[in-house]
């Protein structure tokens, strides 16, 4: 297939661009376009052929469920049923922006989309070229992460070029996404409010506007071995997961490094290529291996925003071992380690 990429300047497409993109996906069609989180793959979210396509050019299984993008909230009470009045108030306070609710979905929404559940996850996003490319396409698309099921979710088109040229229609490049991370996702489809993936938006951020919500138990493992089953089918799968086995460790830094130092060492000895993924802070600390700096400790949205280039880049390389620093913290620390634990297939070492 043949696939036109489009470079969006300052952040916008021109009239003649959109009408492009908007008949690609009118027509049943896969257009990618970024988004404040990551870059999305986007589809008529109420064709289920359209839908099907997303699952055949991703490789995604046909059981994990996409997130309907709209471009004003209004439109949820077309998608979704028995809507709580939580669901208007998180609207209200964090729309647009990086917060996906789950719903009770209406007819109108087909199983394909919601990989034959009942209930429908919603998001509004906030980039402006995501915004224009939805309402200009009839207003409700499906858009999972733009790349092949498995490998680190892309920041930028060039991740997408990498992995679905030639599957899709149209690539939309508008430069790097700020945040980096895929979006909050809470469940109100149920009476507990329960947030299913973490992300920039916070469990803090959503108590003070909500009350009280939970956490998956699954956002909370540290360990495989734990096998608590995730509520966000798209959770327990293997995800973000770089080419090179990736284990992190956690302890004070100065220990973490001189024991992945001393890994290190030992792998590069006997013909290893090692990556290490270091920050702007500790990157002095090591003496051997690739050395990569995902951001700085001094602002955890640097991390956030780095990690999946950082992950993608060690793949160019075909480095065969990463050794990672840890990054614990509440907020957009748990969203951060979260999803490199998941990459790391929790191969997580305490060092003391
Ligand atoms: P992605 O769009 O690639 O970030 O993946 C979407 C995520 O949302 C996956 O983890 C899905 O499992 C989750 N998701 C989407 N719809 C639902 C739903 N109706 N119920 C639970 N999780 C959902
Ligand atoms: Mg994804």
């Amino acid at each position: 297939m043949k696939t036109i990429i489009i470079k969006a300047k300052d952040h916008m497409l021109s009239a003649e661009e959109l009408k492009q993109a908007a008949k690609a996906l009118k027509n049943g069609g896969l257009v990618a376009f970024p988004t404040e989180t990551v870059y999305g793959l986007g589809a008529d979210a109420l064709n289920p052929q359209a839908s099907i396509k997303i699952y055949t050019a991703k490789g995604r299984p046909s059981d994990n469920p996409l997130i309907v993008h709209i471009a004003d909230p209004s439109q949820m009470n077309v998608i979704a049923r028995d809507i709580p009045d939580k669901a208007y108030e998180l609207a209200r306070v964090f729309w647009p922006g990086p917060l996906t609710i789950i719903l009770n979905k209406k007819e109108i929404v087909p199983y394909e989309t919601t990989g034959g559940l009942d209930t429908v996850a919603i998001r509004l996003p906030a980039s402006r070229i995501a915004k224009d490319i939805i309402l200009a396409s009839g207003g409700y698309i499906a858009a999972p992460s733009a790349n092949t099921s498995g490998r680190p979710s892309p920041t930028m088109a060039e991740h997408v070029v990498e992995d679905l040229f030639g599957k899709i229609d149209m690539i939309i490049d508008g430069g790097k996404s700020t945040l980096g991370l895929e979006s909050t996702i809470i469940d109100l489809s149920t009476e507990v409010a329960t947030i299913l993936r973490p992300g920039s938006i916070t469990k803090n951020m959503i108590e003070n506007v909500i009350g009280k919500v939970f956490y998956d138990k699954a956002i909370l493992t540290r360990h495989k071995e734990e096998n608590v089953v995730a509520k966000a089918p798209g959770m327990k799968y293997r995800h973000y997961a770089p080419e090179g086995s990736l284990t992190i460790y956690e302890g004070s830094i100065d220990k973490v490094a001189a024991v992945i130092n001393n890994k290190a060492k030992k792998y590069i000895e006997v013909g290893n290529r090692v990556g290490i993924i270091a920050t702007e802070e500790t990157k002095h600390l090591y003496e051997c291996g690739i050395i990569k700096v995902i951001g700085s400790r001094n602002d955890e949205d640097s991390i956030a925003a780095g990690l999946y280039k950082v992950l993608r880049d060690f793949d160019d390389i075909h480095v065969e071992y990463i050794f990672s620093e840890s990054f614990e913290g509440n907020g957009l620390g748990q969203a951060i380690m979260n999803r490199l634990l998941k990459a790391a297939g929790y191969n997580i070492v305490k060092v003391d």
